[in-house]
């Protein structure tokens, strides 16, 4: 990777509060072009925050936020372009066909429907979901349902997808897969991924990692590298000490 490339997403300096707690404490980090990035941090660490800031739910009054080099706030339609983000809480609607979910969400894009239905069949052949077309969405699996709404957030072909904590609620195999899933489209499509969790065994040696910890990135970098800076046995342990959360607190 080329220091001078412009990164998928750059956080600069950004905070947030809700009214008097500070929830994100003069975060930045950048997500290189093409890579699996994680974003590890507990429950509470502000993780969500950080999404809704930069999908525009929420103003980014302190800081900036580049998404391929174009500013949120000041060039918001070229910055979203390049954005395809799949939120926590399940957003399929149940009763459509997983055709019509993805259809309707392109027509939100401007596509017409012929465009729409060709890209969702892509889509959804990249996903290895090709003959689930014309199934409603409730007899997926979870897992399939989120490739769904990966398949979805893609339709408009960004180049940086943001997901947060995607593989809640799902079993140990469905979070195995999900994850191989995203880290194809990784290496196949170059595309950049901000992958949220709170769960240290997502983590992969070749990963970049940002350590977010009530409100504040304590640490960057590749995981391997991490995990030597601190002499630590594995990336969970680096994150105890970089953290001083105790096992205890420590998700399974
Ligand atoms: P994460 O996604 O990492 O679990 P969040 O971004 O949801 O963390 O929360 C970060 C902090 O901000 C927590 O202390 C949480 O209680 C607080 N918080 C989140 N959303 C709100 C809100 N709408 N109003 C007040 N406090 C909030
Ligand atoms: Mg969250």
């Amino acid at each position: 990777m080329s220091k001078t490339a412009t990164p998928a997403l750059a956080i600069r300096d950004v905070s947030h509060s809700y009214g008097a707690r500070r929830a994100l404490d003069h975060v930045s980090f950048e997500v290189p072009p093409g890579s699996f990035t994680v974003l590890l941090g507990l429950n509470g660490a502000g993780k969500s925050t950080l999404f809704s800031l930069v999908t525009r739910l929420y103003a980014a009054r302190e800081g900036e936020i580049d998404i391929f080099g174009a500013n949120i706030m000041r060039q918001p339609g070229e910055a979203l372009r390049r954005l395809g983000v799949v939120f926590q809480a399940r957003t399929l609607d149940l009763e459509l066909s997983v055709m019509q979910n993805l259809v309707y969400h392109a027509a939100l894009h401007g596509l017409g429907s012929f465009e729409a239905r060709r890209r969702g069949a892509s889509a959804l052949a990249r996903a290895g979901l090709a003959d689930r077309a014309n199934d409603k969405a409730r007899a997926l699996s979870g897992g399939q349902m989120r490739r769904v709404e990966i398949a979805r957030a893609l339709l408009h072909a960004p180049r940086l997808l943001l997901l947060d904590e995607p593989t809640v609620g799902l079993d140990i195999k469905a979070r195995a897969d999900l994850l191989a899933h995203v880290r194809q489209l990784v290496d196949t499509e170059k595309l950049g991924v901000l992958w949220t969790t709170h769960l240290i065994d997502e983590v992969a040696d070749n990963d970049q990692v940002v350590i977010l910890h009530r409100g504040r990135v304590l640490e960057t970098g590749r995981a391997a590298d991490i995990v030597g800076h601190y002499g630590a046995a594995d990336i969970g342990d680096a994150f105890s000490r970089i953290t001083g959360a105790d096992e205890e607190k420590f998700p399974a």
